[in-house]
């Protein structure tokens, strides 16, 4: 009896530990966004919190997210090294009245359409500023 509690407790410390430690790395996480937000290079497209596709932000193009059983769209323009919703089908418009993303880690969501368009910077690429 007396020992499982001791385990309990001992469980219990771990978890404590393992939620500060998460909290440290999305301070962290969040001081670096802050402080160092670098130019991403490419956008990734989720819909209803699923992987829909990335785009690299260097070359231009012109996409269509359809979801809602292909009823609801919104298209998706990367220009120039940003991205933004050029027009959707979504009644409240707020992603399509955003602002070009190009920063790591900006997004537009579209809530009724259930689309998120996040840039990533990519660790592939060995030197993502190097433009010539
Ligand atoms: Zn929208």
């Amino acid at each position: 009896m007396e020992k499982q509690k001791t385990t309990n407790k001992r469980h219990l410390r771990n978890d404590i530990i393992l939620v500060a430690v998460l909290l440290l790395f999305a301070i962290a996480c969040g001081i670096y966004l802050f402080f160092f937000r670098a130019t991403g290079d490419a956008v990734k497209v989720t819909v209803n919190g699923k992987p829909y596709a990335t785009y690299s932000l260097s070359e231009n193009r012109e996409v269509n997210i359809y979801t809602g059983n292909n009823k609801q769209l919104n298209r998706l323009i990367v220009k120039d090294g940003k991205a933004f919703i050029e027009t959707a089908t979504c009644p409240d418009k707020i992603c399509a009245e955003h602002r070009a993303i190009f920063r790591d880690g900006e997004s537009i969501v579209c809530l009724p359409n259930r689309v998120v368009v996040t840039v990533i910077k990519s660790d592939k690429t060995d030197a993502p500023d190097a433009v010539t």
